[in-house]
């Protein structure tokens, strides 16, 4: 059957981090925080994939609390998602994200993140929708503390 899931993830901006998004790291004086390279976008389509092929989510898979993948690629994190669904048989039809973060500008870096991200789950560019937009300077979002990541995911199942 078809089926679809949904994620999202958001990490806090903090200083000495590298701002690393859909793989790509982005010149910025803030980068995210977390136990892996923190980037939100790929987080937001691994547990959206996980959703779709009924599995627990990333939290499951990649405690934050495990050693062995501390500071470790989310796009190999996104390998290791598609490597699962594969073994449960499942096909993967397409994912879509929005990334919300009121700076840097992402359109730059948007053909370099569907490349990325398409190649951890072996599918075209032209499979991996991410838009991007600001939080029109309202909330966390828009005070710039953070970034967020909302996806959704399409697979056969
Ligand atoms: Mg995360």
């Amino acid at each position: 059957m078809i089926a679809t899931g949904i994620g999202y993830d958001v990490h806090r901006l903090v200083m000495d981090r590298p701002l690393v998004l859909g793989g790509v790291t982005i010149e910025h004086p803030l980068g995210l925080e977390g136990h892996s390279d923190a980037d939100a976008l790929c987080h937001a389509i691994a547990d959206a994939l996980l959703g779709a092929a009924g599995e627990p989510d990333i939290g499951h898979m990649f405690p934050n609390t495990d050693p062995a993948i501390r500071g470790i690629c989310s796009l190999e994190i996104l390998r290791r998602v598609r490597d699962r669904l594969a073994g449960l048989g499942v096909t993967l039809h397409n994912v879509d994200a929005t990334l919300i973060a009121e700076e840097p500008r992402i359109s730059p870096h948007l053909a370099a993140m569907k490349e990325n991200i398409g190649g951890a789950l072996g599918l075209p560019a032209a499979r991996v929708g991410i838009k991007a937009t600001t939080n029109e300077s309202l909330g966390f979002l828009g005070r710039g503390e953070g970034i967020a990541a909302l996806a959704t995911a399409c697979v056969d199942r």
